[in-house]
């Protein structure tokens, strides 16, 4: 048989590397802004169009190029970085494998200026997927100006594949941030779309943390500075009353490279152990210097995971440090997080009867509740004696609302005495509106068929989202005026997307006074936040529509209503009233459609008598 191998040509090899090293806008800005920093570069410029789908520029200050080199670097395995595998061992830059502008210039129309300050006039290259198209001497400063247009325009799946502008601009904002992180003495720009989004100069590092994330950060921060034999660490954490409820600033730069490590992430979380809320996250901007030696980059074509020697030690050295520096930081535990979920019912149910929900309403209406007053009355000692045994069963189980368990053993108790038909007729009436919270986390309520039962944080959500809903499309949330103004505190885009939800946020009921660059101000919030939860709140929300889940229907006001009823929900682990878990067993069945949660889980499952029955044979 003929021999069938045959070597790839480069274009295609080039565009077969291109999908592992080019995923998505975002890595096309890493690799650029990574080439002008390991061109010594001290001004660094990133301009993107239409969340780089339609232009990546990085125009740098750097060493520049020879008419040669400009030529040569496009081609694959083409470095000035390394070479020898020798020098795989030694690596101060960021590059190393000579492939980046090889796989962006396949898949891309790419421009290349660039000028070493020797030279008195510089190189202008056109490359179109991967075919050189034009190459011409021309008058440019000294530096370097790489320009990527139309990514994936000749793989238009890959094309296709993108997300949403807004999303593929948060990666490449995240990248720049990272990126800007490790190199406070570089100065950053970055504009977006024709505005300047960053400007960040030359600084230290605490001071490039505040330019990026707001001055707000600066109070947050608590310095971890540690040094032995092994590893050198310096840096920030955030103070542990600022964790967050989502992830997101936590980084960890291993020899000025941000790296992701969930090994690492858990020193962290447990050198803050008892000191956040569990569900939140601390914040951390550490750099660990460690000998290039110990390391192994070269597992993942982005970088971005390395391969430790002896991680073991890197653990318990980075938990210790940023022990101490907590420590020392006199950050004492946190006592207050305790208090808050007991106390702070994260909505006001008092408020909530006062408009009378109109199930409830009917409830009271009930002709059969007279007749059992009545009826009843001859037993009513007897049972409150008895019930007080059976309170004894329910301690560990119950919440420290007595009330629930006490109506429990009531029904029960009915039950067991219940002989004639009349009592029975009675009791599957009273057991109808009856409810009983299981675990912190369940409500049963029993059904004529059998029980039901909802899950609390599940149910509560579904009902919020319904109500964020028709707030906001009807436009006529109801509002609380705050006694005093309330300033809260965010990064320049935080702000922006406030300012993109402005409208329907105050649909729901919140009053916005003031917007400034890095600050709001709230005059008045929805009925049911309480002060307390509103910087939450908004966090969670500005994380949500940063994160965009990507869902086929997405639009702003959904997210909106889901991101409030999922803050707001009454939690798992919250004891419920007897009148609380009615409310939400109503509240439920009145919604559209109670089955599901906003995001499509089960609220409520039945089980029935015939299905017990079964359990029992
Ligand atoms: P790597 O960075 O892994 O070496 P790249 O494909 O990213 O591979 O770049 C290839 C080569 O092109 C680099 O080694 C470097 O010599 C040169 N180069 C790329 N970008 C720049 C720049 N902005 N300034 C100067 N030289 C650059
Ligand atoms: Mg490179």
């Amino acid at each position: 048989m003929a021999d069938i191998i045959q070597l790839l040509p480069d274009h295609v090899a080039n565009q077969i590397a291109a999908g592992e090293v080019v995923q998505r806008p975002a890595s096309v800005v890493k690799e650029l802004l990574e080439n002008a920093i390991d061109a010594g570069a001290s001004t660094i410029k990133l301009i993107v169009k239409d969340a780089g789908k339609t232009l990546i520029q990085v125009i740098d200050n750097g060493k520049g190029m020879s008419t040669t080199d400009a030529r040569l670097s496009f081609e694959r395995h083409a470095t000035s970085k390394i070479k020898t595998a020798d020098d795989l061992f030694h690596l101060h830059t960021k590059g190393f494998r000579g492939e980046a502008l090889a796989s962006i210039a396949a898949i891309a129309h790419v421009e290349l200026k660039t000028k070493q300050e020797q030279d008195e006039v510089g190189t202008n290259l056109t490359i179109e997927g991967s075919r050189v198209d034009s190459q011409e001497v021309v008058v440019t400063p000294n530096g370097t100006s790489v320009s990527v247009k139309n990514l994936f325009f000749n793989i238009p799946a890959r094309r296709n594949f993108l997300k949403s502008n807004a999303v593929e601009l948060r990666h490449i904002i995240d990248e720049f941030h990272r990126v800007a992180l490790a190199h406070p003495t570089i100065h950053f720009s970055f504009y977006n779309n024709g505005s300047e989004s960053f400007n960040l100069p030359v600084s230290n590092y605490r001071q490039r943390i505040v330019n990026i994330f707001g001055s707000k950060t600066n109070e947050r921060l608590v310095p971890v500075e540690e040094e032995t034999e092994v590893l050198k660490i310096s840096g920030f954490v955030g103070k542990p009353e600022f964790a967050k409820k989502t992830r997101g600033e936590q980084y960890f730069f291993v020899n000025d490279r941000f790296i992701k490590s969930a090994y690492l992430n858990h020193a962290i979380l447990s050198a803050f152990e008892g000191l956040i809320k569990s569900g939140t996250h601390p914040s951390y901007f550490l750099n660990l210097t460690v000998d290039p030696q110990t390391i192994d980059i070269n597992i993942h074509p982005t970088k971005t995971e390395i391969k430790f020697d002896d991680e073991h030690t890197l653990y318990a050295i980075l938990r210790s440090a940023v022990k101490h520096s907590l420590g020392q930081f006199n950050i004492a535990p946190v006592i207050d997080f305790e208090r808050d979920s007991n106390l702070d019912t994260p909505y006001n149910y008092s408020k909530t009867t006062v408009e009378p929900p109109k199930i409830e309403v009917d409830r009271d209406f009930n002709p059969f509740q007279e007749q059992k007053v009545s009826n009843k009355s001859a037993t009513t000692t007897f049972k409150k004696q008895s019930s007080a045994n059976w309170d004894g069963l329910y301690v560990g189980l119950q919440s420290e609302d007595t009330s629930t368990p006490s109506d429990f053993s009531e029904v029960a108790f009915e039950t067991e005495e219940s002989v004639s038909s009349l009592f029975e007729v009675e009791t599957q009436h009273e057991q109808a509106s009856t409810t009983y919270q299981l675990h912190n986390k369940y409500i049963i309520s029993a059904i004529k068929s059998g029980m039901l039962v909802i899950d609390q944080y599940r149910a509560h959500q579904r009902i919020l989202y319904e109500d964020f809903l028709q707030n906001i499309t009807v436009k006529e949330g109801v509002s609380q005026q705050l006694l005093f103004a309330l300033e809260l505190h965010f990064s320049a885009q935080e702000i922006e997307i406030i300012k993109q939800l402005k409208d329907d946020l105050e649909h729901t009921g919140f009053v916005f006074s003031n917007i400034e660059e890095e600050s709001v101000e709230i005059t008045g919030v929805p009925l049911c936040v309480p002060e307390s939860e509103v910087s939450i709140i908004l966090e969670q929300l500005i994380s949500d529509v940063q994160n965009e889940v990507p869902e086929a229907n997405f639009s702003a006001t959904d997210l909106l209503a889901k991101s409030m009823a999922k803050s707001l929900a009454i939690k798992t682990g919250q004891a419920l009233k007897k009148d609380e878990q009615e409310h939400i067993v109503n509240k439920l069945f009145a919604c559209k459609e109670p089955n599901v949660s906003p995001t499509n889980r089960l609220t409520f499952i039945t089980v029935g008598v015939d299905e017990l029955d079964k359990k029992f044979i």
